[in-house]
């Protein structure tokens, strides 16, 4: 990279307009944002982008999926398109920085490089995918367009068949159109987004920046324990089939195996429902939201095992049936080794100091790393707090993300040639 490009900042006033004109859409009035994806919020949000891109020049573009982009044809005219991004959606009464902070960075990337007049061997390409968060189905516009996406995971989403469809309903999109917005992965150079850590890891090693090494694999589980409903009043304790014996001993177990044998990953139970599920009347089915997460793939086949062999075992103590329902299952994904020198470069070249890390959190990389090379910056967020409406990133912080997001485009197209 010649040192016109080295020396390219982005511009933080214009950046910093935009954060706030974004956190403005849906806000709670508490510093947080509350844009569940094709809420009226998000809608709201998903217009406003499409104006700061035409307002900037840029070429607009939305696909079958719903992804929004700002396109800056900078390279050959059939040359691939290295797609920076993130996600405009939020999780009900989340934060201003989740997602929102990656969309504008990759804008006011491609504006710098517009501005500066740079010509490039790929195009860029500044993305909102959508329903990263998952009120739909989670992570859909990037697995649709990494052609990730299967017509079975449409069948039982996460927020349910009457929210998808009403949500696809409003945005004007279509299943049909959901499974038709695969790009080829030989049109993609790659794939880099900024995102703010949702930990404390970065900020307590004193670094700027974390690079993503790999984002954990996470695994989701509907268990239910099946008992007899009876007269909460009239069955003597010891005969009664309580589910929520089963259930709750199971939720407690979850922790101190998790602590005791896998200490890199984490379970969580989420939710618990009881049937029929009233005062007087002993639980017949307890049914958990269980979810799970791992690092490394020997761990995260481990974790499913031992957590399912706990159930039963928990269900055999109550004398309990047990069914489980397996949901999903994202596999750790390994960032992309030449994404990864990239941002250290860019770290180099900015005199910023940068933290290898997992992340921790599901995010769009995972999808894209199925087709094209991709990797992730992390700045820090104070106090590691995230979704919720204290979550917060110094803006200095915030302005080198979005010049390492920069500088590390510049790198990774630099080592191209087609
Ligand atoms: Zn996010």
């Amino acid at each position: 990279m010649n040192s016109t490009q080295a020396s390219l900042r982005i511009n933080a006033s214009r950046f910093k307009d935009n954060f706030e004109a974004l956190a403005r859409i849906g806000s709670t009035g508490d510093g947080g944002v509350n844009r569940p994806s094709f809420s009226p919020a998000h809608l709201q949000a998903r217009q406003w982008y499409r104006q700061r891109v035409e307002e900037a020049n840029l070429a607009f573009h939305g696909d079958s999926a719903g992804n929004h982009t700002a396109v800056l044809s900078c390279g050959p005219a059939s040359g691939p398109t290295l797609l920076l991004g993130s996600h405009l959606d939020s999780v009900p009464h989340g934060g201003c920085f989740d997602g929102a902070l990656g969309v504008l960075a990759a804008l006011e990337v491609l504006q710098t490089i517009q501005d500066a007049g740079l010509s490039l061997p790929v195009n860029l390409e500044a993305i909102d995918f959508s329903d990263e968060e998952g009120t739909l189905v989670g992570l859909l516009g990037s697995r649709a367009l990494a052609g990730e996406l299967a017509r079975g995971d449409l069948r039982d989403p996460r927020g349910g068949r009457a929210a998808l469809e009403t949500g696809l309903q409003r945005a004007g999109l279509s299943e049909e159109g959901l499974l038709q917005a695969a790009r080829p992965g030989s049109s993609l150079a790659g794939y880099l987004e900024l995102h703010i850590e949702q930990g404390e890891r970065v900020h307590r090693a004193g670094a700027d920046l974390g690079i993503v090494t790999t984002i954990v694999g996470i695994g989701s589980y509907r268990i239910t324990f099946i008992g007899r409903a009876d007269h909460a009043g009239t069955t003597p304790m010891e005969t009664r089939l309580d589910a929520a014996q089963g259930a709750s001993a199971f939720t407690l177990a979850c922790r101190q195996l998790v602590l005791d044998t896998f200490p890199a990953c984490v379970a969580n139970v989420g939710k618990i429902e009881a049937q029929p599920g009233a005062f007087n009347i002993v639980p017949a089915r307890v049914t958990l939201a269980l979810e799970y997460r791992a690092p490394e793939t020997a761990a995260f086949a481990r974790i499913e095992g031992a957590l399912l062999e706990l159930a039963e075992e928990q269900a055999r103590c109550f004398n309990l049936e047990v069914e489980a329902e397996k949901l999903a299952a994202h596999p750790p994904t390994p960032m992309s080794q030449q994404v990864q020198t990239a941002i250290q470069e860019a770290a180099d070249t900015l005199g910023l100091r940068a933290l290898p890390l997992t992340s921790r959190a599901g995010h769009d990389a995972q999808s894209l790393a199925a087709v094209c090379p991709a990797g992730m910056v992390f700045v820090p967020s104070v106090g590691g707090v995230s979704h919720a409406p204290a979550e917060f990133t110094e803006w200095t912080d915030c302005v080198n993300g979005a010049n390492i997001l920069l500088q590390a485009a510049l790198n990774l197209a630099g080592k191209m040639s087609f």
